[in-house]
């Protein structure tokens, strides 16, 4: 029974990098028949942020990965789908201590008194003396931290009744070697004594994020924990927390780091600004500085296009095939197949499957974004103009906005000419040929593309002027510039009256 969560802290935007997780998470669980859960991990009310969870809730609707089990979605409600809920830990929070005293009451954890300022002195004071400070058995039961395991049981009752502060701490084993089975990383081996004695708890009543998540995968029934590299380290805890607690641990796959496209290191916010495109899935604006972060979405991305990209972005599926539905990832996905080193991010790349996807898209859908793009110009035309439209410029376009650069000629008179064209094609006697011309296209009935194009062909043989001479100024006067798909499907779109007042605008 494959259960899976993606458990975000709800600190700000969800990046790539927290989306291809998520991604990953709901590939498994579809391809097994499995269930995705979206657990929001909020025990940190400091870094908490109003508006991430709903952020994270939009980006997985709009790339079409929903939750199975989770929060409910439109408002911050304790109800939401599935019976392992509430998803939030912040209604938990009544459920974690008794795990806390449960691994006090077997000796696995212990209260510890100290204040952030003898922690800083005992690093100090190993910094000094050449040594790394570890907060486990080297120095708790020494005598040289302030513990339950140095203090007396009284002495222990006392602080706690007297409202000092303290922390629960797990008891990290001594010189013990512990295997770790990592589902794409093998067999990964630790020494316990490079181990800290993690805090699990805090006398403000909160879990930390390593109790809570353990507690909490534990009681999902979650039965793989699929999540990014940087939570590699935490592994050991983990695993310790399950064995300490007797339960069962579910797999673990860590997916390796999205590095940035160029230089080295995990891709970052600001790598999106510098080398300009988003890292996030939907434009977010930070409530407390405005600030307002691009999205794929308001880029002009299409979902499917996006999650196709992001699922390359540490996985392969051994052949040559790139373009995947998310059904055919699905049934593609394998995490036998997810790499371990790092994935570069390439912008190129992201903009080719768009363009990829673009061209598979049925002209009516992208005519009806294209359209909705016109409108906001203050450009009413019916649909099947803007259709046919976008079967003659979609060849070229990565982005729908792109139908504007390259087909704005088939919307309005063009303002200007492209100046380097125009010093090139335009010679003596053009103004006069095009005038001449002018006659033979307002007397063309059957004004079809192929019509136009026969009829025009003819008249230039009879002049005996070449063609270039002819229809290079023509195309400058129709579309502005030396560019655009066939000059005649042009000619037969704009019409006769439009085609003769652009000639007649670029005479004068
Ligand atoms: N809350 C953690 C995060 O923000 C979850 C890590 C995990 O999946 O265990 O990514």
């Amino acid at each position: 029974n494959v259960r899976v969560r993606f458990a975000p802290s709800p600190t700000g935007p969800l990046h790539m990098g927290g989306v291809r997780t998520a991604l990953y998470n709901y590939l498994f669980a579809k391809k097994h028949g499995g269930t995705f859960i979206l657990r929001i991990e909020d025990t940190d009310q400091t870094r908490y942020v109003a508006n991430a969870e709903q952020y994270i809730i939009d980006s997985l609707n709009w790339c079409g990965i929903p939750f199975d089990e989770g929060p409910a979605s439109t408002s911050l409600s304790t109800s939401g789908k599935g019976d392992f809920g509430p998803y939030r830990q912040s209604e938990r929070k009544d459920l974690y201590k008794q795990y806390a005293d449960e691994l006090i009451a077997n000796e696995q954890a212990y209260y510890a008194f100290d204040t952030s300022e003898e922690l800083d002195a005992h690093r100090k004071q190993h910094e000094q003396e050449g040594k790394t400070f570890i907060y486990n058995w080297h120095n708790r039961e020494k005598g040289r931290l302030v513990n339950s395991l140095v203090l007396s049981e009284e002495e222990v009752q006392k602080r706690i009744d007297s409202g000092e502060n303290y922390v629960i701490r797990f008891k990290s084993p001594q010189d013990e070697t512990i295997f770790l089975e990592d589902e794409i990383r093998g067999t990964i081996k630790i020494d316990t004594n490079t181990l800290d004695d993690k805090v699990l708890f805090k006398s403000d009543g909160m879990p930390t994020y390593h109790l809570a998540n353990i507690v909490d995968d534990h009681l999902m029934e979650i039965s793989h924990v699929i999540r990014g590299e940087e939570w590699l380290p935490s592994l050991p805890l983990h695993v310790l927390l399950y064995r300490a607690f007797g339960w069962e641990s579910p797999k673990f796959a860590h997916l390796p780091l999205i590095l940035k496209p160029v230089g080295k290191g995990k891709l970052s916010k600001r790598d999106g600004d510098k080398l300009g495109f988003p890292v996030f899935p939907l434009a977010y604006t930070n409530e407390q500085t405005n600030e307002v972060s691009r999205g794929y979405r308001e880029d002009g991305y299409f979902a499917d296009a996006f999650v196709n990209m992001l699922s390359f972005l540490g996985w392969n599926p051994g052949t040559e095939q790139e373009i995947f539905s998310l059904e055919e990832l699905v049934e593609a996905f394998d995490l036998k197949r997810v790499s371990k080193s790092g994935a570069k991010f390439n912008p190129d790349k992201a903009k080719w499957f768009n363009q990829q996807y673009l061209q598979q898209k049925e002209n009516s859908v992208l005519a009806e974004n294209f359209r909705s793009l016109l409108v906001e110009k203050g450009i009413e035309t019916d649909s099947s103009y803007v259709e046919r439209v976008v079967s003659l410029i979609k060849e070229r376009a990565v982005f729908v906005a792109d139908f504007w650069d390259l087909g704005a000629f088939f919307f309005e008179t063009p303002a200007g000419y492209d100046e380097k064209a125009a010093k090139k094609q335009w010679k003596e006697g053009t103004g006069t040929l095009l005038d001449e011309l002018s006659s033979v296209i307002n007397s063309i009935e059957d004004f079809s593309s192929a019509n136009i194009e026969t009829l025009v062909k003819e008249w230039i043989t009879q002049k005996e002027v070449g063609f270039g001479k002819v229809m290079q100024p023509l195309r400058l006067s129709l579309v502005g510039a030396l560019k655009g798909p066939h000059l005649f499907d042009i000619i037969e779109m704009i019409g006769k009256e439009e085609t003769l007042h652009r000639i007649q605008k670029i005479i004068k």
